[in-house]
C-alpha cells in the first residue's frame, strides 16, 4: 500500500469550497501573512518575497502550499514555489535563453521545428515556480493576449500549412475557462492541416480540482488531444493529483510528463525513480527530463550535466522503460538528447555496445 501526501484545507474552509477550482484561484496565497498559514516561513524566504516582489510574482494555490512541510525550509515542494535569497543573485543568467523572441513569427507562437509550434495563449499561471523557463513573460502584464491577438496567431497558423502539432502552453493554457478554450481547440480543429493539439499543464499538479468532468467532456470532443503535465517530486503525488490524471486519461486522452531536474529536489536516482514509477502506477508516460536552463535567478537549481548523465544512467536496467523519461537539453535549435554514450561504435566486423549492468557486448555486424 502506498502512502500519498495529502492536501488539507486550513482549519475554517468548508471542504467544497477547496475543492472548487474558482474558490483555490480567488483565495490564492499572496504573500507573507497568507503564507503563515501553511508554513512557518524562514527570515531568508521573508526577505526574499519583499525584495523579489518586483521582479517575478509570488503566487501559490492553497491546495498545494497545504502540500508544503510547515517546518521544513528544504522541503521539496516548498523550494518550487516560495522564493529564497539565492533567487537574487544572478550569476551568468540570461532573461530567454532560448531566444523564443527571435523564434516567433507572430507574437507568442514559438517555432524552432518545420512542423510544430508552441502557443504561448496566455501569461498566467496557478502559481509561478521559482525556476521558470519562462520567467520573462509569465505573470507580466504586457504579454497577456487579447482575444484579437490570438485570432492573428491563428490566421498565422492557418496560411502555414507544414504545422500539423500545435502545443498550447502558456503560461498555462488550463487556467483558460472551458468556453474559451473551446472556442480555441475549436477554432484550430477548423484548419485542416492541424492533426494534433496538445496541452502543457502544470494545473494536474498545483490545481488538481481544475480538472473537472465538464472539462474532460469538452476536450473529448476535440481528439486528438494530448496532454503533457509537470510533476517534479513524489510528494506532488496526491490523491486529488492522481484523481485528475486519472480523468484525463479516461477520457482518451494521453497524459505525459515533463520534469524539470532541479538540485536538492529531484536530482538523485532514488527519487526520480520513485516519481517516475507512480506517474506510471498512475498511467502518466514519463516525457522530457530537463536540464534546468541557465536564466537570472535559478542558478541554486541547476545541476551540473554530466551528473545529470549519471544519474539517468542509474535508471537504466532498474526500473520499467518507459518510467525513464528522455533527458534533454532545450536550445534555441530546440531539445536535444543527452545520454550516456552506450554506443561504442564498430570494432571490425562488430558493433560495440555497453549494457545497462555495465557489461561489453560485441554484436556481429559485417
Ligand atoms: C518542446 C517544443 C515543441 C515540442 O517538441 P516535442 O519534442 O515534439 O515534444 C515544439 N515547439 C517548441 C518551441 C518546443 O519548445
Ligand atoms: S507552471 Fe510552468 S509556465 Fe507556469 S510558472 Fe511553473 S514552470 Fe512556469
Amino acid at each position: 500500500m502506498r502512502h500519498f501526501n495529502v492536501d488539507r484545507a486550513p482549519e475554517g474552509v468548508d471542504r467544497d469550497d477547496w475543492e472548487s477550482h474558482i474558490w483555490q484561484m480567488q483565495h490564492r496565497v499572496r504573500g507573507a501573512e497568507d503564507l503563515a498559514r501553511y508554513i512557518d516561513p524562514t527570515a531568508d524566504e521573508l526577505s526574499a518575497i519583499e525584495k523579489l516582489a518586483e521582479t517575478f510574482r509570488f503566487v501559490i494555490t492553497p491546495y498545494y502550499a497545504s502540500l508544503m512541510e510547515r517546518d521544513n525550509p528544504d522541503c521539496p515542494l516548498r523550494r518550487q514555489v516560495v522564493p529564497v535569497s539565492e533567487e537574487l543573485w544572478d550569476g551568468a543568467g540570461l532573461a530567454d535563453p532560448l531566444d523564443e523572441v527571435a523564434h516567433s513569427p507572430v507574437k507568442n507562437v514559438i517555432r524552432v521545428y518545420p512542423d510544430r509550434i508552441a502557443f504561448c495563449v496566455n501569461n498566467e499561471c496557478a502559481l509561478y515556480c521559482r525556476f521558470c523557463l519562462r520567467k520573462r513573460m509569465v505573470g507580466e502584464p504586457e504579454w497577456t493576449m487579447q482575444k484579437r491577438e490570438l485570432g492573428e496567431a491563428l490566421d498565422w497558423i492557418a496560411r502555414t500549412p507544414e504545422i500539423r502539432d500545435v502545443l498550447l502552453t502558456g503560461g498555462d493554457p488550463l487556467v483558460y475557462t472551458d468556453d474559451r478554450l473551446d472556442w480555441l481547440i475549436g477554432r484550430l480543429r477548423e484548419i485542416p492541416h492541424v492533426e494534433i493539439v496538445r496541452l502543457g499543464t502544470r494545473l494536474p499538479v498545483t490545481l488538481p480540482y481544475r480538472v473537472t468532468d465538464a472539462l474532460c467532456e469538452m476536450l473529448k470532443r476535440h481528439h486528438p488531444i494530448w496532454v503533457n503535465t509537470h510533476f517534479n517530486h513524489p510528494k506532488e503525488i496526491t490523491p486529488a493529483s492522481i484523481a485528475a490524471c486519472e480523468k484525463l486519461v479516461n477520457a482518451g486522452i494521453p497524459v505525459g510528463n515533463q520534469t524539470v531536474l532541479l538540485k536538492g529536489i529531484n536530482d538523485d536516482p532514488a527519487t526520480m525513480k520513485q516519481l517516475n514509477e507512480a506517474l506510471v502506477a498512475m498511467r502518466v508516460r514519463p516525457y522530457y527530463c530537463y536540464q534546468a536552463q541557465l536564466l537570472d535567478g535559478t542558478a541554486h537549481f541547476r545541476v551540473r550535466i554530466e551528473d545529470g548523465i549519471e544519474l539517468f544512467r542509474e535508471l537504466r536496467g532498474r526500473t520499467s522503460g518507459f518510467a525513464i523519461p528522455q533527458y534533454v537539453l532545450d536550445t534555441p535549435h530546440g531539445k536535444v538528447p543527452i545520454t550516456h554514450q552506450t554506443s561504442l561504435g564498430r570494432d571490425g566486423d562488430d558493433y560495440v555496445v555497453e549494457a545497462w549492468d555495465g557489461e561489453i557486448w560485441r554484436e556481429p555486424n559485417p
